[in-house]
């Protein structure tokens, strides 16, 4: 298949002092394919994030891989470099602090157009009005400054940035969670009609399964650093593996009353534990309804059980 992106053995750690190691990403693997959205999914603090910002070099990886169109994005130099950052860019999860209160919408707009020296004048001008277009906002919104909008809208402003310079991949970091609902699809439907006009292909970041289900082509889920189940979307919806996906698909209401009502829902005992010192084995085994005596000795195995459904988890080893 034509991969865009491969992510292989991914590490990330940070030194948190008195020789302690969080380990925010844990030997993470997956790949996208041109033009699908992957969705990442997983509870606030379970690397999500981290994963997106080494694969965009915001961070630097301590160990493992990130293939960008076959290349080694860690080991990029000089032109090539540049064109990565042309065409990797992100979405921002809190559309208040990420754009810069003193500047225009116009020139947020076009911050990447002027770093990469596009254009200029009546021709920068032009470019930032059709993206304020296609984003659903309009020529006047350029002078304005970001206060003056509502959420919805300065997320649509992060999208406008984000499009300026024709990326080929967009890194969206939870992009609707701070929306109100009525708005959230709305921004959804956006990021779908892009994709579809231009060939773009995502990687969407959410704190839960419901959020991904509309966009995902694909879908992965992490807990406390490691992924732990990735398949085709309807796959996963249908035919969940891992407990800890198991579980977070049975807290997803289902409109029908009748189907909710005998619907088994699994309840996770206890907190996330903490990445600097986690479970030995299976990372879940201290929540895990179906946790084995192995669970705790043994780190389960990234294993494909089925046709690119993925899994790490000792019932199916
Ligand atoms: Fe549960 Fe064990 Fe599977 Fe981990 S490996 S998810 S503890 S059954
Ligand atoms: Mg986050």
């Amino acid at each position: 298949a034509d991969h865009i992106l491969e992510v292989r053995n991914l590490k990330k750690y940070f030194n948190v002092g008195h020789g302690n190691v969080l380990k925010a990403v844990d030997n993470v693997s997956f790949s996208i394919k041109r033009g699908e959205t992957f969705g990442l999914v997983g509870e606030s603090g379970c690397g999500k994030s981290t994963t997106g910002r080494t694969i965009i070099r915001l961070y630097e990886a301590t160990d493992g891989q990130v293939l960008f169109n076959g290349e080694d994005v860690h080991a990029l130099r000089g032109s090539k470099l540049r064109d990565f950052n042309r065409n990797m860019q992100m979405v921002f999860q809190d559309p208040y602090a990420s754009l810069n209160p003193r500047m225009t919408v116009g020139d947020i707009i076009a911050e990447g157009i002027d770093i990469h020296g596009l254009f200029t004048g009546r021709k920068r001008r032009e470019r930032v009005v059709e993206l304020l277009r296609t984003v659903g906002l309009n020529e006047e919104h350029a002078s304005r400054f970001p206060h003056e909008f509502s959420g919805g809208q300065r997320q649509r402003i992060g999208i406008a940035r984000a499009l300026a310079i024709e990326p080929q991949f967009i890194i969206a970091d939870e992009p609707i969670s701070a929306l109100d609902v009525s708005i959230q699809a709305q921004v959804v439907n956006l990021f779908k009609r892009l994709q579809k006009e231009r060939g773009l292909t995502y990687l969407f970041i959410a704190h839960d399964l419901a959020m991904v289900k509309h966009i995902s082509d694909r879908i992965g889920v992490m807990y406390l650093g490691a992924l732990v189940e990735t398949a085709e979307a309807n796959e996963l919806y249908r035919k969940p593996l891992h407990p800890y996906t198991q579980a977070l698909l049975s807290a997803i209401p289902i409109p029908d009353p009748e189907v909710e009502r005998k619907r088994e829902r699994i309840i996770l005992q206890g907190d996330v534990p903490s990445p600097i010192n986690p479970p030995s084995g299976c990372r879940f085994r201290t929540r895990c309804p179906k946790a084995m005596p192995e669970c705790a000795t043994h780190v389960p195995e990234w294993k494909e059980v089925e046709n690119d459904h993925f899994v790490a988890c000792h019932l199916y080893s």
